[in-house]
């Protein structure tokens, strides 16, 4: 990865992408097409409020640490008609760089860790539905920005 010009235009129209969803609180490069090892991650977006470290660019994010596991809810940009119940890690540890190439780790829990391992699950071309407890889990979503 170089941290260019090319790169900031990169993180824009990844930005403006996730921007456009409705509640949307996350989005990785390879969802609009370019392949890329970058997610961007917003849960100040959330529906509902939680803990969270505000809007974090995550260049070659890589989950260090992982601790105790929760199921819980999730809808994705690139499946927008469903949601599933999903087996998360409730604490992890994340090592990335931003945009300027410098290297950060960071601690995050509960909703924002979900989000940040749904995210990085797209740079590996795992989508959520590939995690649910069962295919049963899997329901049509009544109403978008859910
Ligand atoms: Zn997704």
């Amino acid at each position: 990865m170089t941290f260019d010009a090319v790169l900031v235009a990169r993180v824009a129209q990844l930005q403006q992408v996730l921007g456009e969803g409705p509640g949307a609180v996350g989005i990785a490069a390879p969802q609009i097409g370019l392949l890329q090892r970058l997610i961007i991650i917003d849960c100040r977006q959330s529906i509902r409020p939680c803990r969270n470290h505000g809007r974090l660019v995550m260049i070659n994010p890589e989950i260090t640490a992982r601790e105790g596991e929760r199921v819980g809810r999730e809808g994705c940009l690139s499946v927008p008609d469903w949601v599933g119940m999903v087996p998360r890690a409730v604490d992890i540890s994340v090592r990335y760089q931003d945009e300027l190439g410098e290297t950060h780790e960071m601690h995050a829990h509960g909703f924002e860790a979900r989000v940040i391992q749904h995210e990085v699950d797209h740079l590996e071309g795992i989508l959520f539905i590939d995690r649910v407890v069962s295919r049963r889990d899997l329901a049509r979503r009544l109403s978008r920005g859910a």
